[in-house]
């Protein structure tokens, strides 16, 4: 060890503190400045209709670079930047970002018609947030019809709280989609009571489509009960042509997943939704 070879004090005190100091610790204070240091960024995957092969969205996805840990999923950082109350700047500088950006597609004639934005439970409780999106929102020029918002259901799990920021939302002219639908506590009644526009099935229910009878019967009765309720249903984790065919015979309204793209950086999707979506290669045979 650097102690052994008489090392600087520089080496035992990064051994010592290599000891102590934890991941966690570690993320927290890296995600206070992730942002003026330029680490985080922003992918895009593709939101593709089912039956017409074209894609109608996509969803913006929070990537970090750690200088020292590498890559760190969002699984992971989100909870911390909530817990740390960090999920405030850090999610008006994605939606802000990611406004900016799809603006400037649409303006490069991008055919795409909606920007889907995660948006944690802390945040979106926030007090405010409604406010503070529209600000963001209009400083990009971008109309809010062509934003939908994805909340889980740990935002929606106290109805009395949640119904009245979303009533604003939805009047201020927002889309609203539930995601990861099927995983969190799972309630029907909010399906009954809330203004959303999208359902989106849980991946962990596509993955073992078309082999698992019972995920098959799970994702058939989530996609007839959104059709019934007039909601609009994305499966996600799409990863094989088989998934697709299923969803396909369903008509569920949109998927994504790796099968036809993953999330992807910035100039990536760009060339996708400027070029391969352009209407050549739509009447393209496929
Ligand atoms: P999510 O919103 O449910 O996003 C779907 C996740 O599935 C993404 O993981 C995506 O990369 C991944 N995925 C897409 N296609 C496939 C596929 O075919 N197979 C498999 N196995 N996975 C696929 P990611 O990007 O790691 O994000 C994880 C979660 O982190 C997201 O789940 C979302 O809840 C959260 N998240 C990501 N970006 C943001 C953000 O900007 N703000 C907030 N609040 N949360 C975010
Ligand atoms: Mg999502
Ligand atoms: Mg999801
Ligand atoms: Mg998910």
């Amino acid at each position: 060890t650097a102690k052994e070879q008489g090392g600087t004090q520089v080496c035992f005190y990064t051994d010592e503190i290599n000891q102590v100091i934890s991941r966690k610790v570690l993320l927290e204070s890296g995600l206070r400045t992730a942002i003026e240091r330029n680490e985080m960024d922003i992918f895009y995957q593709p939101q593709v209709l089912t039956n017409e092969n074209r894609i109608v969205g996509v969803e913006a996805l929070l990537r970090w670079k750690h200088p020292k840990l590498g890559m760190i999923s969002p699984v992971e950082f989100i909870p911390l930047a909530e817990e740390t109350k960090l999920i405030g700047p850090i999610g008006e500088w994605t939606i802000d970002r990611a406004c900016r950006q799809f603006a400037h597609w649409l303006s490069q004639g991008a055919e795409v018609e909606q920007l889907s934005l995660n948006i944690s439970a802390v945040q979106f409780l926030q007090r405010g947030f409604p406010t503070t999106l529209w600000s963001i929102l209009k400083k990009s020029g971008l109309s809010p019809d062509r934003i939908v918002l994805e909340i889980t259901e740990s935002v929606v799990q106290d109805t009395s709280l949640c119904l009245p920021i979303m009533k604003e939302l939805k009047e201020m002219g927002f889309q609203l989609s539930l995601d990861d639908f099927g995983t969190g506590y799972s309630s029907l009644q909010y399906l009954k009571e809330l203004p959303l526009d999208i359902m989106k099935i849980d991946k962990s229910f596509i993955q073992s489509v078309p082999f698992s009878d019972k995920d098959k019967a799970i994702v058939e009765t989530i996609i007839n009960m959104a059709s019934l309720l007039d909601l609009k249903v994305v499966a996600e984790g799409v990863e094989t042509v088989e998934q697709l065919r299923f969803l396909q015979e369903r008509h569920a309204t949109a998927y994504q997943g790796y099968w036809y793209s993953p999330p992807v950086p910035e100039d990536k999707i760009s060339e996708n939704l400027l070029i391969e979506n352009s209407p050549t290669h739509l009447n393209a045979p496929s």
